[in-house]
């Protein structure tokens, strides 16, 4: 019983009258609904001749019935293959040449553009598929019937293609086996208490590993339900808190609930969990959202590569700055990053090995060998270290390591000071090319409000707390930082911007 969709079905058989989804209107779809829809869409994608390790794309914007396409994919043993709803034709256009699905799926607006380039690229089926009900694939799905035998597939078979977010260079296709998802959502449910009881409030998108495969399957293993938001909205999410039992967010959702004064201790009161990821949480956030709500929020560390990999503890303290520990049955390792020998302690890369660790990059074997070692670790290409007492810290990306004078620079440690300055809403630390120094290190700063920030007062608050070499030769005060839809602060196109600063 290696299907995925088992392993949840397994989990919910029990649950069938009760709901899996719930909208904010009222609306629901109950596991009875779930499961006889997906045997109605399993046994469409049949009919058109798609099967085992066949890929079927997508690319629509946030509803219930695109988690019911992914739950069919897995049905039928086919390879689930969600894409971000931003990328335009010509982005989509490489990711369909590159993953050549045996079916598309787009919102019916897109369609007379992307049936055009489905065309072209040699794909035999376009289907579309609304936010409200509507689209060729729930009228054809409706003609259907619902019985449909899941089909058993090997641990190792893969389950879902997913793109990175693109944030260090162009986006790479994971490949994820159903046991790196079971696996992992089950260590998960576990490590995090998920009972059936509780009510998750879902405003993360589902074309990434964050909204689809740590919420969605955790709710599914659970038998649990969730809020269906088809956007992040602030709004509803304050409307919608006391009905839930816990939220994963980005950071950003953090720091803009605490920017609301209606966001209060009463309205989180029956919350049991807040969990954060895909992006640094600064500490600074984390603790001014234990003295507003008295929740410490659990950060956790994962990748689209990887599933989790690390998590703060359930029970124990939630360590601001840090995400936590290696998740049972993940190893992680800190390596010299010239050598790849272990180091005892200090900065280092992250590795990691376990069930949770994908099959390789879609049809790049190169770089699948770059990045995972004989011995079965994966380079993560993030920088950290363990504390005394086993607590993991990431120091940011390999990539943005700024070595100024040959010393390196670690821009989390730079940022975390920088955030804790009055006036400070967050910052980003980039090395940009310095005659002298190789690199120097520069700081864009976002004011929480306009005027609140003095670039002076910056350089002259760090004086005391680091050392001259790592402190920025250049202060930047803007308005916002770059972000793209995962919340991640978008370093690549701030070099860009202040490419030349230091000629
Ligand atoms: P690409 O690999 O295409 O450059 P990406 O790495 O941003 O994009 P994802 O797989 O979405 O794509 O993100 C994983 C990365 O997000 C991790 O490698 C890490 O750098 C960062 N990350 C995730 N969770 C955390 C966290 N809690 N704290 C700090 N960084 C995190
Ligand atoms: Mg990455």
């Amino acid at each position: 019983m290696a299907n995925l969709y088992d392993r949840f079905f397994a989990c919910f058989a029990s649950r069938l009258a009760e709901p899996f989804i719930v909208h904010p209107d009222g609306r629901s779809i109950r596991y009875a609904d779930l499961h006889d829809e997906t045997g109605r869409i399993a046994n469409l994608f049949a009919s058109l001749g798609i099967g085992h390790g066949d890929r079927i794309a997508m690319q629509v914007d946030k509803s219930a019935d695109a988690l019911l396409v992914y739950l069919a994919t897995l049905r039928i043993g086919a390879i689930h293959l969600p894409l971000n709803p931003a990328y335009t034709p010509r982005e989509l256009d490489y990711f369909l040449r590159d993953a050549e699905p045996a079916l598309f799926i787009c919102s019916p607006a897109n369609e007379p553009v992307l049936s055009a380039l489905c065309r072209d690229a040699g794909i035999a089926n376009v289907l579309t598929l609304g936010t409200d009900g509507g689209g060729t694939l729930p009228a054809r799905a409706a003609t259907m019937p619902s019985d449909f035998a899941t089909v058993d597939m090997a641990d190792s078979a893969l389950a879902a293609i997913l793109y990175t977010s693109g944030t260090t260079g162009r986006s790479k296709g994971a490949m994820l086996t159903h046991d790196n998802l079971g696996s992992n959502a089950e260590t998960l449910r576990t490590l995090w208490r998920f009972e059936s009881s509780d009510v998750l409030l879902h405003a993360l998108p589902i074309f990434h590993t964050h909204g689809l495969f740590v919420a969605t399957n955790l709710v599914l293993l659970s038998g649990a339900r969730m809020i269906f938001l088809p956007a992040f909205d602030l709004d509803a999410m304050i409307r919608l808190l006391p009905r839930s039992s816990v939220l994963m967010g980005v950071p950003t959702f953090y720091s803009r609930l605490l920017s609301r004064p209606d966001f209060t201790r009463e309205l989180a009161k029956d919350m049991r969990l807040f969990i954060s990821g895909s992006a640094p949480l600064s500490a600074e956030v984390h603790r001014d959202f234990s003295a507003r709500t008295g929740h410490a929020i659990l950060e956790r560390y994962g990748m689209t590569e990887t599933n989790m990999n690390s998590s703060n503890p359930y029970d124990g303290a939630r360590v601001p700055g840090s995400v936590g520990f290696p998740l049972p049955g993940v190893e992680i390792r800190i390596t010299d990053p010239e050598t790849g020998l272990p180091l005892a302690e200090g900065i280092g890369m992250i590795e990691v090995r376990g069930p949770n660790v994908f099959a390789g990059y879609w049809r790049m074997p190169e770089k699948t060998a770059e990045e995972k070692r004989a011995d079965g670790f994966f380079i993560t290409g993030d920088l950290g270290s363990f504390d005394a007492a086993g607590y993991l810290f990431i120091s940011g990306r390999a990539k943005d390591l700024i070595i100024s004078g040959g010393l390196n620079v670690y821009p989390a440690e730079v940022e975390a000071l920088i955030d804790e300055l009055p006036g400070v809403a967050e910052c980003a630390v980039i090395g940009m090319p310095h005659p002298d120094l190789g690199e120097g290190v520069v700081a864009v700063v976002a004011a929480r409000t306009p005027g609140a920030v003095d670039a002076d007062m910056v350089r002259a608050a760090l004086a005391d707390s680091l050392a001259s070499f790592k402190r920025p030769k250049l202060v930047f005060v803007v308005d916002s930082l770059p972000r793209n839809a995962m919340g991640k602060i978008q370093k690549a196109e701030l070099r860009a911007r202040y490419a030349g600063s230091f000629e």
